[in-house]
C-alpha cells in the first residue's frame, strides 16, 4: 500500500501555517481516536496514519524533507516514522496538542534527578549607622534541613523506597479522560516512581525537617533599604539529597532620628535662634561620624541647606561618598519674659521695612498690586 500524502492525511494545503496543521491534525485525531472508535479497525489505522503526518509536519526540518523528497526524504533521513509512531512517541504529541483541554494534564512534571531546595527570604532590619557602617549580625532562620536519620531518602534506615506499583516506576501513568487517553503524573508517587514503604521516624518520609537556623550575614557597608544580600546555599535543602536553594537577606532601614537618607546622600533638620540667624553664630551639628563645628553667616534664612562634602554614605556599589544637607530652620522664640518682649518691642520699633525685612516688604507690594488690579 503506498503511503497517502501527509498534506491530504491532516486535509490541508501545502502552504499551511504552524497553527493550521495543529488544528486539522486535532480535528483528525479526535475523528479517529480508537478509544472513540472502538469497533472500527480502520480508524486506528487512520488515527495513526494523522500522527505520523502531524509529527512530520509540525517539525520544520522534517517538513522541509518531506517537501522537498517526498516520504522518500523523512524516511531515509529521521530514520522513517514507518508504519506510524509508536504508542509512546505519539502520546507525547497527543498530549503536546490536547494538553490545553485538559488543563495541562498530559505533561506533568518529569522525572530526572533530584529537586533544588527553596530560595529562602529574610527581612533584616538595620539601623542607618549600621547600614552606612557595614555590620555582621546573627540571624535565625527557620528552614528545612536534611533529615540526619535517614539521610534525605525519607526510608527508614535499613529500607530503601521502593518501586511505585501504579506505574511500575515510570513516574508516568495513563489516564481516561473522555474520549481521550492522556499520560499523567502518577498520583501515587508524584512522578518520583518511587515509594517509600517504611517512612523515616524522624521526618515522616519527607526526608526534610524544620530547623531554625542560625547564620552570620556579613552586611557591606552603604546598603540601603532594597538591597539583598544573597546567602548560596543557605536556603531550604533540597528533597533527595538535591540541592539546596539560596538565601535572600532583604534590607530594610530603620527611620533615623536625625537624618533622613536619599541615596548616598543625607539630610539633617537643623533649628537655630533668631540671633544666631541675624547675627551668625557657630554651631555643632551632628554627623555618623560624630559632631562637626557649623558656621551660620549672619542674614541665614529658614531653609538655606549647609553642605558638607563627603559626611554623607559610601554607595555599596562602590563610588564618591555623598554629602550631609543640612536645612536650617529659624525657631521663634517662646516663653518670652516681660524684659525679652520689651526689648523686642523696641526692637520692632526700631526696623525699617525696606531695610530689614526686604522680603516682606516686597511680598506686601505684591499683595497690594494683586488686589488694585
Ligand atoms: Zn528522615
Ligand atoms: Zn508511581
Amino acid at each position: 500500500m503506498s503511503k497517502r500524502d501527509y498534506y491530504e492525511v491532516l486535509g490541508l494545503e501545502k502552504g499551511a501555517d504552524e497553527k493550521e496543521i495543529k488544528k486539522a491534525y486535532r480535528r483528525v485525531a479526535m475523528k479517529y481516536h480508537p478509544d472513540r472508535n472502538p469497533d472500527d479497525p480502520d480508524a486506528e489505522e487512520k488515527f495513526k496514519e494523522a500522527s505520523e503526518a502531524y509529527e512530520i509536519l509540525s517539525d520544520a526540518q522534517k517538513r522541509q524533507a518531506y517537501d522537498q523528497f517526498g516520504h522518500a526524504g523523512v524516511d531515509s533521513q529521521f530514520g522513517g516514522a514507518g508504519g506510524g509512531a509508536d504508542f509512546g512517541n505519539f502520546s507525547d504529541i497527543f498530549s503536546d496538542v490536547f494538553g490545553d483541554i485538559f488543563g495541562g494534564g498530559g505533561g506533568g512534571r518529569r522525572r530526572g534527578g533530584p529537586q533544588r531546595g527553596s530560595d529562602l527570604r529574610y527581612n533584616l532590619e538595620l539601623d542607618l549607622e549600621e547600614a552606612v557602617h557595614g555590620t555582621e549580625v546573627k540571624i535565625r532562620v527557620p528552614t528545612l534541613v536534611t533529615c540526619d536519620s535517614c539521610g534525605g531518602s525519607g526510608a527508614k534506615p535499613g529500607s530503601k523506597p521502593v518501586s511505585c506499583t501504579t506505574c511500575g516506576g515510570v513516574g508516568q501513568v495513563r489516564m481516561q479522560q473522555g474520549f481521550f487517553s492522556v499520560q499523567q503524573t502518577c498520583p501515587t508517587c508524584h512522578g518520583k516512581g518511587t515509594i517509600i514503604s517504611d517512612p523515616c521516624d524522624s521526618c515522616h518520609g519527607q526526608g526534610l525537617i524544620e530547623e531554625i537556623k542560625t547564620l552570620s550575614v556579613k552586611v557591606p557597608p552603604g546598603v540601603d533599604t532594597g538591597d539583598r544580600i544573597r546567602l548560596a546555599g543557605e536556603g531550604e535543602a533540597g528533597p533527595e539529597g538535591g540541592p539546596s536553594g539560596d538565601l535572600y537577606v532583604q534590607v530594610v532601614v530603620r527611620e533615623h532620628e536625625l537624618f533622613q537618607r536619599d541615596g548616598k546622600h543625607l539630610y539633617c533638620e537643623v533649628p537655630i535662634s533668631i540671633v544666631d540667624a541675624a547675627l551668625g553664630g557657630e554651631l555643632e551639628v551632628p554627623t555618623l561620624d560624630g559632631r562637626v563645628k557649623l558656621k551660620i553667616p549672619a542674614e541665614t534664612q529658614t531653609g538655606k541647606l549647609f553642605r558638607m562634602r563627603g559626611k554623607g554614605v559610601t554607595p555599596v556599589r562602590g563610588g564618591s561618598p555623598g554629602d550631609l544637607l543640612c536645612r536650617v530652620s529659624v525657631e521663634t522664640p517662646v516663653n518670652l519674659n516681660k524684659k525679652q518682649k520689651e526689648l523686642l518691642r523696641e526692637l520692632q520699633i526700631s526696623m525699617e521695612g525696606d531695610q530689614n525685612s526686604p522680603r516682606k516688604s516686597s511680598w506686601f507690594d505684591s499683595v497690594k498690586a494683586f488686589f488694585d488690579t
